[in-house]
């Protein structure tokens, strides 16, 4: 078995790996580290996250850069801020025991006053977002002449996000270069070319099966029309109760439009597109890293380079046209060892598609009903009672309470402590699930029943148009359902968690204001800035009467019917 000692990297590198708790080197390790420490060899190593791949290179660079010459010796260019801070926390942990030498993460979105300081420190090693640095070369604030090493780091994420241009000028910009090392996921022919061009000899190494889908994802898709896509994406998430995932779509304006809509719906999830500022985008990442977001909703640009731990779930709204770009959704989940599962919502036509990425992805895809509102009823229900069940009760004193309890509501039996349980925490699913539809195309409907937004010949489509009139009507009966939760109205206002509300004690600030009885509300979804009440439609305007425009702590109360079309702005 090999050793880090055989590789031939500084002891002191090997203490502080050591103390990291690394044994052996893993695969990259083992066959880039002997080649980097050269400093002169061109290298490829097509590895995926989770390989080792930041040691690969990491340990090298501080073996052999000049601790004594105080100016950027290696620059190592990654696709995302979040990278970047995890380069270069990992080679702080691995020159502890090293002297003299300095490493900085620049980055966009954080001020580049700061960095450009950092920098007249006299530091060795860059680690660099493309487009800040191009920003730093053009305001001098950094000098590449002296460069030796260039690392570029996930590649193909890099190519992805359109940061070829970049890289190439990067490339041109380093004359010194004694050598390139580029790590990538895929090699798409992008990467080829640029390897061609820039490098010289590349020694090139793969781990595992590049190209080809990660085994430890589950591979899923559902069936449905064009129209139903949407019914479909709330029955998927309602049928996964701890879901934590990312859902892809194709354009900025349906990530938008499905982020609001869901939020409305009283859903935890927000946007990420090309539109945010830094800043914005920060916020939404940091809500969904930790976990205050259960669900992020991006465009494949946006989510580029995002590297977050314990994804669940990826779900593609639509299946992208390319294959890469399924294999980067499918990848964002499966992680570090994990299970992952990729739902992908298609249409009965699209099928052929799948069986193109299976070819060329080397999986599988598993086909699955669409859950029937029964189906997610019961799943939520489960899930619900393994929370209950799995509480911890070893701390606190409830022996003393617990026989009382139990005199009191003696003839109460199990059975119906389930059924309350059951009408108070899932009153607004069975409401809105009692008479949902079939989501899913039959074979049998296939060839009577088409999607009306498919481009079908005229007159199977004017033939249907007729038949989903009627079945839209069902439909609207339901939505309705939900919607006014039989007979209830949602109400949206501008007060949350933020505001100091507790559930309760927000239940009981409404019901003090409007001088309403409890009875009349339905399910109260609270968030940091805004709430959904759900109210009997009757008592609805009592309520906004009562609210809207009155103040809270000094801030006016906005509150409005949330589905006519105010809820969220
Ligand atoms: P990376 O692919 O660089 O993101 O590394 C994935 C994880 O593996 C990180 O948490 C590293 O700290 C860890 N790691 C890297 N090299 C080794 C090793 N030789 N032994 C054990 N863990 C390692």
């Amino acid at each position: 078995m090999i050793t880090f000692e055989g590789l031939g990297i500084d002891e002191r590198l090997i203490q502080a790996t050591t103390e990291l708790g690394y044994v052996n080197p893993t695969a990259i390790q083992e066959q880039a580290i002997p080649v980097l420490l050269s400093g002169t060899t061109d290298f490829i190593g097509l590895a995926q996250t989770g390989t080792g791949k930041t040691a690969a290179f990491g340990l090298p660079l501080l073996h052999i850069i000049d601790a004594a010459a105080k100016y950027p010796q290696a620059l190592v260019v990654c696709p995302t801020r979040e990278l970047c801070l995890q380069i270069v926390k990992e080679i702080e942990l691995f020159k502890k025991y090293m002297t003299g030498i300095s490493v900085v993460a620049v980055y966009g979105g954080a001020s580049i006053g700061l960095q450009i300081r950092d920098l007249k420190r006299g530091v060795q090693i860059v680690v660099a977002t493309p487009g800040r640095l191009i920003d730093l070369i053009e305001r001098k604030a950094i000098n590449l002449e002296q460069i030796s090493y260039v690392v570029l780091d996930e590649a193909d994420e890099m190519l992805n996000m359109g940061f070829q241009d970049d890289i190439e000028f990067i490339l041109k910009n380093t004359p010194q270069r004694n050598s390139t090392w580029l790590f990538s996921a895929t090699m798409p022919p992008e990467i080829r070319k640029v390897s061609k061009r820039y490098m010289k000899d590349p020694k090139e190494v793969t781990v595992g099966k590049v190209n080809t889908s990660n085994k430890s994802i589950d591979h899923q898709y559902y069936v449905t029309t064009a129209h139903h896509r949407y019914e479909t994406l709330k029955r998927i998430i309602d049928f996964n109760p701890g879901i934590y995932g990312i859902i892809f779509t194709r354009t900025k304006l349906d990530a938008q439009e499905i982020s609001e809509r869901l939020t409305r719906e009283g859903y935890d999830i927000d946007a990420l597109h090309g539109d945010l500022t830094q800043g914005q985008r920060d916020k939404v990442m940091g809500q969904f890293r930790d976990k205050s977001l259960q669900l992020l909703i991006a465009t494949d640009v946006a989510a580029r380079g995002i590297d977050v731990q314990g994804i669940t779930h990826v779900i593609n709204f639509e299946l992208p046209d390319d294959v890469e770009i399924y294999t980067h959704r499918s990848g964002r989940t499966g992680r570090a060892g994990n299970q992952g599962i990729c739902i992908s919502i298609v249409h009965a036509k699209e099928t052929y598609k799948l069986k193109q990425i299976e070819r060329i992805n080397n999986c599988h895809f598993s086909k699955l009903d669409i859950p029937s509102g029964k189906d997610v009823c019961r799943k939520q229900f489960f899930s619900f009672m393994d929370k209950l069940l799995s509480a911890d009760i070893s701390h606190g004193d409830y022996e003393t309470y617990v026989p009382m309890l139990a005199e009191k509501f003696a003839d109460v039996s199990k059975e119906d402590v389930l059924k309350r349980v059951a009408a108070m925490e899932f009153d607004r699913f069975l409401k809105y699930y009692e008479n949902s539809e079939d989501l899913n195309i039959r074979e049998r409907d296939r060839s009577a029943k088409r999607d009306p937004n498919d481009r079908g010949d005229n007159r199977s489509s004017r033939r249907e148009s007729g038949r989903d009139a009627g079945r839209d009507a069902g439909r609207g009966d339901s939505r309705k359902e939900y919607k006014s939760g039989g007979g209830y109205s949602r109400l949206f206002v501008n007060l949350g968690t933020k505001d100091g509300f507790y559930k309760a004690s927000f239940l009981q600030f409404v019901l003090d204001m409007s001088d309403l009885k409890k009875e009349v509300l339905g399910r109260i979804d609270m968030k940091d800035m805004n709430s959904w009440i759900e109210i009997e439609k009757t008592a609805a305007q009592q309520m906004i009467r009562s609210l809207d425009g009155k103040k809270y702590k000094g801030r006016s109360i906005r509150m409005n019917d949330a589905d006519s079309g105010g809820g969220r702005r």
